[in-house]
């Protein structure tokens, strides 16, 4: 078992452009608050518009034809990505033990999660650099024509706070691998893991302004970011709400480009003839991993009516069970939730859930008196009509929904305007089948739940997101087409 550094020191605060640690043009700084005390780290950096603006400049820089970057060939990109991954990895322990302090996930899951899909996703497109290659095309007449797959050019990239490191590395390692530069603005909740990072993007060799990092707020920094004219790409994850203010704030400048990874109200699906061990596991797994923070959280839990009341009793003892506690303490399965505003807005919706007649199996309380720990609950008797059956929660917070037949739930599953995952518990190929292919989700899990891979496309269906990220087509995000058409004396 890996000890965790209970109190890692913080060494970088500062914004970093050009591959220089800076101090914000304002002079101003934020606090970044330890979640399970509610007490303050440290002060960072407050970048703004001017920030962005220095940040843009210095991309803009270091992507001009003839640049270093532009220079460098795409396998010693891969080779510096591969650098990255390295260095992430000699430092996990000290990245996994700030990256809980920041946000409070518990250290096993930075540890052993976290950091390691994190390098595993850099090698991943480091891999990828010196093959994304074009097309000949036989095209009509005298005529050679090709296509080739060109950087889209400075990125912009703005990340939440639910799992810092790990998707700075999602954005991070598609854009560079395909030879773009970027300026990323952390969420102001989580900054540190990331401005940390900085510092081994230096190490590794990155040329100056091929990543920048601007950390600051949403509607000043990552305004800046959405609507600046000379950034030619936007990739966002976060709520719905803002990624339509992103989309909108590209639409009425220069149409950058926009990909946006939102929210989700996924279902988890359980049929009577599931292994109902399996099945819990997927379904206490699915919400309370990360404490309920993650975008395709299993919120919506549809059992069928047959086994109904057994399996609502595995679910309830499982939460019942669930430790919550320190986040550096080795028997901790939850850590609090990330600040004041999302504690307070999961109690609203816990008391909605009491008010419009949930029945509240356990929990629904703050758990200890100090940080932003809470209980992990679960209701049952849920259905589409109360606000816990309908909006994301992004909290410890289990709704169970009772179902008869397949074309029913199949019908309440997709009665949401999100898209982002779904699962289905059973051992019937042909339910697997039709609910898989009917569903509308950017992710399909069967008998599991929250499986990624580097290699897997990630993203969402209607309101959940525009794009895919990971895998091969995450590549299609960071790269233009261009097509040359070169006559020729004979055919060729
Ligand atoms: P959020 O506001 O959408 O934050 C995501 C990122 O967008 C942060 O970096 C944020 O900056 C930035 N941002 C905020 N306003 C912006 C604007 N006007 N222009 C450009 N960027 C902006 O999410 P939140 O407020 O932290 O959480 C609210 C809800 O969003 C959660 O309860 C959850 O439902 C959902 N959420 C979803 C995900 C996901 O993985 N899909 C992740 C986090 C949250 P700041 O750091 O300054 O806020
Ligand atoms: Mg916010």
């Amino acid at each position: 078992m890996v000890t965790p550094i209970k109190n890692p020191e913080i060494r970088y605060k500062h914004l970093f452009i050009n591959n220089e640690f800076v101090n914000s043009s304002s002079g101003k700084t934020f606090p970044v608050i330890n979640p399970a005390t509610g007490k303050k780290i440290a002060d960072v950096q407050e970048g703004d518009k001017t920030d962005v603006d220095k940040a843009v400049n210095a991309a803009k820089k270091a992507f001009e034809p003839g640049s270093v970057w532009r220079n460098t060939d795409a396998s010693d990109r891969g080779r510096l990505l591969n650098k990255l991954a390295d260095l992430i990895e000699r430092d996990r322990l000290y990245l996994a033990s700030l990256e809980s302090l920041d946000n409070g996930k518990p250290f096993n899951d930075s540890y052993n999660v976290d950091m390691v899909l994190v390098y595993k996703c850099l090698r991943y497109y480091a891999g990828w650099t010196d093959k994304i290659g074009g097309k000949t095309i036989p095209m009509d007449g005298n005529y050679f024509c090709y296509t080739k797959h060109e950087p889209v050019g400075v990125c912009g990239q703005i990340i939440p706070w639910n799992f810092p490191l790990l998707m700075f590395a999602w954005k991070l390692g598609p854009a560079i691998a395909c030879g773009n530069v970027v300026i990323l603005k952390p969420a102001e909740q989580t900054p540190l893991t990331a401005i940390y990072t900085a510092s081994l993007i230096k190490e590794a060799g990155f040329p100056p302004g091929v990543i920048n990092i601007v950390p600051g707020y949403g509607p000043t920094a990552g305004a800046a970011i959405s609507e600046h004219y000379e950034i030619d790409k936007v990739a966002f994850t976060g709520s719905t709400e803002v990624g339509q203010i992103v989309m909108q704030a590209a639409a009425r400048t220069n149409l950058k480009r926009v990909t946006l990874e939102l929210g989700g109200k996924s279902p988890n699906v359980v049929f009577a003839d599931a292994d109902l061990d399996v099945a819990a596991d997927a379904c206490h797994n699915g919400l309370f991993f990360n404490m309920g923070q993650c975008c395709c959280a299993a919120s919506r839990t549809y059992v069928q009516e047959d086994v109904y009341d057994v399996f609502t009793r595995k679910l309830v003892e499982k939460a019942k069970t669930r430790v919550v506690g320190d986040p550096f303490d080795s028997r901790s399965m939850s850590g609090p939730q990330v600040d004041q505003e999302q504690f307070d807005k999961i109690m609203a919706l816990i008391d909605s859930g009491v008010q419009q007649g949930a029945k509240l199996e356990c929990g629904g309380k703050r758990h200890g008196n100090v940080g932003y720990f809470i209980q992990p609950t679960v209701f049952s008797g849920v259905t589409e009509d109360m606000r816990i059956g309908r909006e994301e929660i992004f909290g410890p917070v289990q709704q169970i929904i009772k179902f008869r037949t397949l074309d029913e739930v199949i019908q309440r599953a997709n009665k949401t305007n999100y898209g982002l995952a779904a699962a289905i518990c059973t051992k019937d190929i042909d339910k697997v089948m039709t609910y898989s292919s009917q569903v509308k989700a950017g992710t399909v899990w069967v008998n599991s739940f929250n499986v990624f891979g580097a290699q897997c496309p990630f993203g969402g269906f209607k309101m959940s997101g525009i794009g895919r990220e990971l895998g091969e087509y995450g590549l299609q995000q960071y790269s233009e087409v261009k097509t040359v058409i070169i006559k020729t004396p004979t055919k060729v």
